[in-house]
């Protein structure tokens, strides 16, 4: 069968490109390895919690983010975040203390030491870097301090990419900040001048504010698979090999023990980087070695449910857990205080993650083992009296997370755009570039179906 566009992956990012070009009457068709859609977004609803395998989270960055809500109408809700939810806290000594968001905040906080604090007040004027290269770590410690380092960027990073500051360069894995820098030669500085310029009504969309959607992200990816057509997702597509035609593309796969073939006029790959020498078996040696180097930090996610929480309350997104602390957790969220209905009257619903780039080794835990680090941070870390236990602990490994940014990625981005230039009907996408948030992936999903050279 022949289609216009072949989106190959129905994560988030593959969805929201097939909605796109759907609501352009595009004749499209995704195909996706798993027996479910929605990749890295898995909402599980077990007695009464919910549960996020993946993101719990994402962040309305871009416009499109808002529009896309807009596009599902009442098939999908976004849920903001509970204004407490601007709380956030960091692991110091033997408890958590609240990350300051002023410089008021920054003057009294515990968590920085007093020379970086006095350091803080001559950030506007220290001088610019020069190294493109230059890890976040090691930006971070020049203009604010070691203790910023470790208080405030290293559990930032460790909750956002489960890395390490002194292996991510700041152009690659937080291009803002760099571009901060680069642009106004200070974080300070072109913070203010940014808040200051002037935005259009598209612009507004695009905030801070921490999301979800009602009921779990996975009623999000599910109301995109319903706005897209079932008949237009193949689910359980094994073997995907993608090769090209003198007219297109030719797509061979097994489904349901048969080989099956579809032609298009164009591609797009949404999966992870190492997926795709098995996909795309027609790009010579050294490009596709360049594309497909990409670490991903394994990661286990611990979905923790209380029935009764004794009192004890976490008004706040979450707690990190700088790598100094060398606790065994790098952070704990609380999903239920951030949304309406995720844990029964009366109880509550957390995730911690453990893992990550400086401890893969965490994935090799068994259940029992993590069922009880989870009920010791529990009482030691979360402070619940004696006898909190919790009623239910599931646990979600992730041998291939989060992607990690590094210097490889310039080699990888030169891959996707030499690919580009050969094969213009061809598009490489996925968290392999652009950003791994939900927001970036959402955007990245407009912006391939928008892109009129393809
Ligand atoms: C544990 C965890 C927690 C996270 N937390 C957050 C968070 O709080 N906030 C946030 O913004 N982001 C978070 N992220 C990152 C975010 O979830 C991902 O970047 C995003 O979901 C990726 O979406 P995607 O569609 O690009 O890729 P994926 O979701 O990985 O989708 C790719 C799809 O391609 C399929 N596929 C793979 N190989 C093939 C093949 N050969 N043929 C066909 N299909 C194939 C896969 O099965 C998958 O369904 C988290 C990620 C993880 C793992």
């Amino acid at each position: 069968m022949k289609r216009d566009t072949i989106v190959i992956g129905a994560g988030i990012t593959g969805l929201t490109c097939a909605f796109q070009l759907r609501r352009k009457g595009v004749d499209v068709a995704v195909l996706e390895r798993q027996n479910r859609v929605g990749g890295q977004i898995n909402t599980h609803r077990v007695d009464g919690f919910t549960f996020e395998s993946g993101p719990n989270t994402g962040v309305v960055k871009h416009a499109e983010v808002a529009e896309l809500f807009e596009q599902l109408g009442q098939n999908c809700r976004m849920e903001t975040a509970r204004e407490s939810s601007k709380r956030r806290l960091v692991w110091k000594g033997d408890r958590f203390h609240e990350l300051p968001s002023s410089l008021a905040g920054a003057l009294a906080t515990p968590l920085f030491s007093w020379s970086d604090k006095l350091r803080i007040l001559g950030e506007p004027w220290r001088h610019k870097g020069t190294d493109p290269n230059e890890s976040v770590g090691s930006l971070a410690e020049r203009r604010l301090g070691k203790s910023y380092v470790d208080y405030a960027v290293d559990p930032f990073l460790s909750g956002v990419y489960a890395g390490d500051p002194y292996r991510l360069p700041t152009r690659l894995a937080l291009p803002r900040l760099y571009r901060l820098e680069q642009c106004y030669g200070s974080f300070i500085r072109g913070a203010l001048a940014k808040a200051r310029q002037p935005k259009t009504e598209r612009d507004r969309k695009a905030t801070k504010k921490v999301f979800s959607a009602r009921g779990g992200f996975g009623t999000l990816t599910e109301a995109l698979a319903t706005a897209i057509g079932s008949d237009r997702i193949i689910t359980s597509a094994r073997h995907i090999v993608v090769k090209p035609t003198a007219e297109g593309w030719r797509v061979t796969y097994e489904h349901n023990g048969e080989h099956c073939e579809l032609t298009a006029r164009r591609v797009v790959t949404t999966c992870g980087a190492y997926a795709l020498p098995h996909l795309l078996p027609f790009v010579d040696g050294e490009t596709m070695g360049r594309l497909s180097h990409l670490y991903y930090a394994p990661v286990v996610q611990l979905g923790v449910g209380l029935r009764q929480t004794g009192g004890v309350d976490w008004p706040a997104f979450g707690g990190l857990v700088p790598s100094c602390e060398r606790q065994q957790v790098l952070g704990i969220l609380f999903p239920s205080a951030c949304f309406d209905g995720r844990a029964p009257e009366g109880g509550a619903v957390m995730s911690c993650f453990l893992g990550g780039v400086r401890h893969p080794d965490m994935l090799r835990m068994t259940d029992d083992e993590l069922t009880q680090l989870t009920n010791r941070t529990l009482h030691d870390m979360l402070k619940y009296p004696a006898g909190t236990e919790a009623s239910r602990v599931c646990v979600f490994r992730h041998e291939r997370a989060i992607p990690q940014y590094e210097l490889s990625t310039d080699d990888r981005l030169a891959a996707v755009a030499r690919l580009r230039e050969q094969f213009p009907t061809l598009t490489i996408a996925g968290n392999l570039r652009d950003g791994i948030g939900i927001g970036d992936r959402i955007k990245q999903g407009f912006d391939i179906a928008n892109d009129e050279r393809a």
